[in-house]
């Protein structure tokens, strides 16, 4: 079952509890993230004596450990809920079981992101034990419908700001410890994220006559759209490097097989070579260097026999830092080059803004990241996918992303897929920099 008196033990008991968030709210089971609370404060005691609670919205929570100054408070995030477990899926262990094997802990949430919940919580009640204090004030903001975009970071902001909280610098999941990251490559790299991705939906809508399909038109509505969806399709955004990407190949220049090493030094030089290059080696780096954009959903007449008089595609967009929401649409409405396509926003995110690299902030996670992992390069990146931080950026310029963990090539493709697992010493690891990154503020 797992020792409760243990920090595995402690981890096994919440990723039993299977806090699954769905876009649709009435499918959340809310006695699974009351029971996830009430887990909580039976394991980490001293952390709910001392800390000062909030519930945000339904189930978030943010805990407020007063520090010896309240100058430049910092916020570590994790989230509470997880993503559904597909029945198609087939787990090797139990996706709630919590299962140990050759010393790993198999289930949905270890590492997104029950093990920065757990490892933020073990390291601050174990710091508590020793009567410590720390230099400054900490909040640790849990979120309970992260994945499913929902509203619980957002008040949570809304709260700190209320409080007049303005952070030093914002911690949440994102990078990890990283095997296999970069071809060549054979040290593990912790990737830092500083920007993330700006996710936005768009609709192009075509409106026409309609009419009976036994008497057609030439370019209706239908054909109509799918000239614009193919002219989209055939000229993909301008790709160039960023200067996080440009910044990670700097620092993996020593790692490097020697010929590859005088390139990445002089990375600066070579961008638009480098662009060619990562849009050349397939659609992950190509995502890497440039907006994205692809039609995901379509729809037309409901009846095989009549021509639609309305028809629409939606597309989804990844704005990379440096775009912006309403650039992209302007280039759609070129690049379509049809008054007759309607271009609308459905959901616009603007990317997120940089954080610094040259910073004290950024220093301090670095100087973390050497003594808990002195064998990993820390270098920062451009995450593709969003987090709930991307909503701390309004009060605050340092948010960055990185789970303390090692993690394979695997294990990153078992997030949100099947067989998701932690090593049980890589998740003890995390707890040690969790620990010194608060041992180390100043
Ligand atoms: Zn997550």
């Amino acid at each position: 079952m797992g020792d409760p008196s243990t920090p595995i033990g402690r981890l096994q008991a919440l990723i039993r509890i299977p806090t699954v968030s769905y876009a649709d709210r009435a499918r959340t089971d809310t006695t699974a993230f009351e029971e996830f609370a009430r887990q909580l404060a039976e394991s980490f005691p001293l952390l709910h004596a001392k800390l000062d609670r909030t519930v945000v919205l339904d189930h978030g929570l943010l805990f407020h450990w007063r520090g010896a100054s309240d100058a430049r408070p910092v916020v570590l995030m994790a989230h509470i809920d997880v993503v559904p477990v597909e029945e198609s899926d087939t787990w090797q262990h139990p996706a709630f079981g919590a299962e140990i094997h050759d010393g790993v802990l198999w289930g949905r949430g270890t590492l997104d992101d029950k093990g920065c919940l757990a490892g933020i919580c073990e390291a601050v009640e174990s710091l508590l034990g020793q009567g410590f204090t720390p230099a400054q004030d900490v909040w640790l903001s849990f979120g309970c419908d992260e994945e499913v975009m929902g509203k619980a970071a957002p008040e949570a902001v809304r709260i700190l700001t209320e409080r007049g909280v303005e952070p030093w610098f914002v911690l949440d999941e994102g990078g990890a410890v990283a095997y296999d990251a970069f071809p060549g490559v054979s040290k593990p790299l912790a990737v830092i994220g500083v920007t993330e991705k700006g996710i936005t939906n768009v609709r192009l809508t075509v409106e026409g006559r309609g009419g009976h399909a036994s008497m057609p038109t030439r370019m209706d509505t239908t054909a109509r759209l799918a000239r614009a969806i193919l002219r989209l399709d055939q000229s993909p955004f301008p790709s160039s490097v960023p200067e996080p990407t440009v910044e990670m190949f700097r620092r993996l220049a020593a790692h490097l097989p020697l010929p590859l090493r005088p390139i990445a030094r002089n990375v600066d030089r070579l961008r638009p070579a480098l662009a060619r290059a990562l849009v050349a080696a397939g659609p992950e780096s190509a995502a890497m260097t440039r907006t994205t954009t692809v039609v995901t959903t379509l729809s037309g007449s409901p009846a095989n026999n009549v021509i639609a008089s309305r028809a629409t595609a939606g597309i989804n967009v990844r704005i990379m830092v440096g775009d912006t929401v309403a650039g992209v649409v302007d280039r759609i409405r070129t690049v379509v080059n049809d008054k007759r396509v309607k271009v609308d926003i459905v959901e616009s995110n603007e990317p997120s803004p940089l954080s610094p690299t040259d910073d004290d902030a950024f220093r301090l996670l670095e100087a973390t990241i050497a003594t808990t992992f002195p064998d990993a390069v820390a270098t920062p990146y451009v995450m593709m996918g969003a987090t709930d931080s991307r909503f701390f950026t309004a009060i605050c310029p340092r948010v960055y992303r990185f789970a303390p963990f090692r993690m394979t090539k695997a294990q990153r493709e078992s997030i949100h897929s099947y067989d998701e697992r932690i090593g049980v010493d890589d998740y003890l690891e995390g707890v040690g920099f969790y620990r010194r990154l608060v041992e180390g503020l100043r």
